[in-house]
């Protein structure tokens, strides 16, 4: 004989009960069932809502009643041929109408005893249970229902009544031994105590009853039927990526339902485990999948962690005192006190000093729990031998589990890196003597990100998904999604990082997909988005709290290069081709420094100088090897290359620096570039990044531009002034040709100086064959002396910037 138990979901309506009575007919023609059935999806909540309004005297308690009434009706009168429903109408109707008889009474007193309330909610399982036994008849007259609250006997402890195994277990054995039918149904969920009051067996107890019947006729097997694929890896609906457990051991089941793996109701596995029956998790919409077997079998497989649970709503109550050391059965008395207020203790440490002691409970239980340890310590508090207990809320508390994993050193170094990577908190740890389970308690809103984080760590082959949100879609950042969007695949399969855009901004526009956008649309979807708001850009990036998140700015807008810290500060990484940043004040350089060391969140801005060239990486690389730099010299615009290598006799200058626009080589304002600013901010990175501390005031800017050119407020206005200057551009060439040599921008550090400057490089000058847009960098260090470390490469262009913007994303992908 099997046992089979479809839940709230598997019942919630007509249509899926007919997939329920699929299955429950198909497996009775091989051998008996006992089918139990848990109330229809969300009708349990429904009913403590409505005795929770009828006691607060609110009379919309009837329009619960009328909703719960409407989806029974509408059920048995699509399950039910219309000749035989009038019956049953009227069986369901004296149902709904005793129920609302009791919640009249909660209303007309004001009340709700937990008596009362258990009551209340079996009403649930009763209605759903007569409903699906009246179906399955009309196919199967060979089956019959059965009242679980005449099988099965509890204590008085209403809520979550204790089970009396030797009174169940006779009942249940009896019924059956005289029962002819192939198919019994039976509610989940409900019991009665031995006076005969109703009561129930705890929140996701239908679980529960299935194991109990099937302790007692020694089943076969145990099936749970439910809306998932069977037990999984960890939540999935917190957690996308996460896989059904094929087999999994009955302690590895307990421990991770007890930590929230709500598929399975704790106690469930108890009555089975001593007789050895195996729990099968199926899914009611998938029947031909494999779905998750629990037995006593310890798989010997190579991932120790078996799956990861998590439990909301808990509290951390600390008790701690000098009057707790070496005082014997300080702890005994605490865990009276909560036993005696019917407090669940979820988690416990205890500081080896014995100074104190903390617990884990559910926030429904804090109020309660403060009073009650407070009250029972009284004489120790008012002696500050001991201190009020300190009551901290809205945490949550997260479990490895795994039978193997005693056998393996370092998961929980691997557990908490993995959290402090991602600027995850841990309030409390504990690790079981069993060593089957370490648990860390966190604050509830990085509950998301620390379970996704820790899933990809010990289950997905380290894949490490990023999630950027970028900032500033031109050009360069249209080069950048496309280039993501072509190497998704070979990231993922070669480099095992999983790239995902979650948000695209311009300046008018921005558009979040937590999933990751599709990036064969985000033009589009961009379109659709909201106002762009850089405040409400971070509050989205603040409150999605994923893992491994990156802001990329591909702006040159210095509102934007002001919003780092903001980002840093939430472990969001800052990847930025904005010279903005990096070129202010040397403090606030040095503080979005210090704040990426600090929150763990890299800053990186390597298209800072020379686009996609590998300039500043060059740079980190010799100082943290022990180098040090001396001298510097470069050619680092490569717009300024462009226009100086393609002015000749047979153009104009004003044409030339037009045309560089018109190719996308130099920045939207062409003055940037042309006045040696920018130039100086890129000298001043690199001057920087080599461990000198300078501010661009410092810089020497010997500009070739007209005074008047310098002074224009607008690019049409500069492009007249360039015209109108021709012959001073012309002379400054005419004199080149006359040295026989090439104009370029040259940017120069040396024994602390810096400047910048257009210079007549002669033939034998390595900066004199530089060519179109090229860039080039010379090191003169301790270790490069004679010959300089040269870096020499494209040093503009949307392609190459975009491609540098990437390789910094892809730094962070490898750390
Ligand atoms: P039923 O109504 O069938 O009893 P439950 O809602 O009680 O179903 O349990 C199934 C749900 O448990 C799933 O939909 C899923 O959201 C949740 N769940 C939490 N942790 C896990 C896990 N580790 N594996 C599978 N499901 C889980
Ligand atoms: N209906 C009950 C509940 O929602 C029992 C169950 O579904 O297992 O808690
Ligand atoms: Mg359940």
């Amino acid at each position: 004989m099997k046992v089979l138990k479809f839940g709230g979901t598997s019942v919630a309506n007509a249509e899926n009960i007919k997939l329920v009575l699929d299955i429950v007919i198909n497996k009775s023609q091989e051998e008996k069932l006992v089918v139990v059935v848990s109330a229809l999806s969300k009708v349990t909540d429904l009913l403590q809502l409505a005795a929770s309004k009828a006691a607060a005297n609110d009379e919309t308690f009837k329009d619960i009643v009328t909703e719960i009434e409407k989806k029974h009706l509408e059920a048995l009168k699509q399950l039910i041929p219309v000749s035989e429903q009038s019956g049953l109408l009227s069986h369901i109707k004296r149902i709904i109408n005793h129920l609302e008889t009791l919640l009249d009474g909660c209303f007309l007193l004001g009340e709700l005893s937990p008596r009362t309330l258990d009551t209340i909610l079996s009403f649930g399982e009763l209605l759903s249970s007569y409903i699906i036994a009246e179906a399955l008849k009309q196919k199967l007259k060979n089956s019959r229902y059965k009242d679980s609250r005449e099988l099965i006997k509890t204590n008085n402890n209403f809520g979550k009544a204790a089970v009396n195994f030797e009174v169940s277990n006779q009942l249940i054995a009896d019924f059956f031994a005289s029962n002819e039918n192939q198919v019994v149904v039976l509610p989940g969920f409900i019991a009665t105590s031995e006076d005969g009051i109703n009561t129930t067996l705890g929140r996701g107890g239908s679980d529960y009853t299935a194991a109990i019947i099937a302790g007692a006729l020694n089943a076969t097997d145990l099936e749970i039927w439910t809306d998932v694929n069977g037990m999984f890896t960890a939540n999935p609906k917190i957690v996308k990526q996460a896989q059904p457990i094929a087999t999994i051991s009955y302690q590895e089941a307990m421990e991770l339902s007890h930590f929230g793996a709500k598929v399975l109701y704790p106690p469930t596995i108890q009555p089975v485990l001593r007789k050895n029956i195996p729990i099968i998790i199926k899914n009611t919409f998938e029947p031909q999948t494999e779905g998750t077997l629990i037995s006593n079998i310890v798989s010997a497989q190579t991932n120790p962690v078996k799956g990861i649970s998590h439990i909301d709503n808990i509290t951390l109550v600390t008790l701690e005192g000098s009057g707790m050391i070496g005082v014997a059965g300080s702890s005994k008395r605490l865990f009276e006190v909560l036993s005696n207020e019917s407090i669940n203790v979820i988690f416990i440490t205890q500081a080896s000093s014995e100074h104190s002691i903390c617990i884990g409970i559910l926030n429904s239980d804090a109020e309660t729990a403060e009073i009650a340890i407070n009250r029972a310590f009284q004489i120790e508090i008012a002696q500050n031998k001991i201190d009020p207990c300190i009551v901290e809320q809205n945490l949550c508390i997260i479990a490895l589990v795994g039978e193997n994993m005693k056998n393996h050193q370092g998961l929980s170094g691997r557990m908490f890196s993995t959290l402090g990577k991602n600027n995850v908190n841990i309030r409390a740890i504990a690790q079981g003597a069993s060593e089957r389970n370490i648990s860390v308690v966190i604050n509830e809103r990085d509950v998301k990100k620390a379970l996704n984080t820790l899933h990809e760590n010990f289950f997905e082959e380290n894949t490490k998904q990023l999630n950027l949100f970028v900032m500033g879609v031109g050009n360069v950042g249209e080069k950048f999604i496309e280039q993501i969007h072509q190497q998704k695949k070979f990231l993922k399969e070669n480099l095992k990082i999983n790239v995902r855009v979650i948000a695209v901004s311009n300046s008018r526009k921005m558009y979040f997909d937590e999933d990751g956008m599709p990036l064969k649309e985000w033009q589009s979807l961009l379109e659709k988005g909201e106002s762009a708001n850089k405040e409400q850009f971070i509050a989205n990036v603040k409150a999605l709290n994923l893992r491994n998140s990156i802001f990329v700015d591909i702006t040159a807008n210095e509102e934007v290069s002001k919003t780092y810290d903001q980002y840093l500060k939430q472990n969001v990484a800052v990847v930025t081709c904005n010279k903005i940043a990096c070129s202010s004040a040397y403090d606030n350089y040095k503080n979005l420094k210090s704040l990426s060391r600090k929150f763990n969140a890299p800053f990186l801005f390597e298209t800072n100088v020379g686009a996609g060239l590998p300039i500043i990486d060059t740079v980190k690389n010799l100082i943290a090897s022990g180098d040090k730099v001396h001298k510097i010299q470069a050619v680092l615009s490569g717009s300024l290359n462009f226009i100086f290598n393609n002015f000749d006799k047979n153009n104009t200058f004003h044409d030339v620096v037009k045309e560089a626009g018109v190719q996308g080589f130099t920045e939207p304002d062409p003055k940037i570039d042309l006045s040696g600013i920018d130039v100086a901010r890129k000298i001043l990175i690199l001057i920087r990044e080599s461990g000198y501390q300078m501010e661009i005031k410092d810089i020497e800017n010997k500009s070739f531009l007209p005074k008047d050119c310098m002074e224009t407020t607008n690019n049409e206005a500069f492009f007249a002034s360039l015209k109108e200057h021709a012959r001073h551009f012309e002379s400054i060439l005419a004199e080149a040709n006359q040295k026989e040599s090439r104009l370029k921008f040259v940017a120069q550090f040396e024994n602390g100086k810096a400047s910048v400057g257009l210079q007549f490089i002669p033939k034998d000058h390595p900066f004199y064959n530089l060519e179109g847009k090229d860039n080039i960098v010379l090191f003169y260090t301790d270790r490069y002396v004679d010959q300089p470390l040269l870096i020499k490469g494209a040093g503009a262009g949307a392609a190459v910037t975009a491609s540098g913007i990437f390789a910094d994303v892809i730094r962070i992908g490898n750390v």
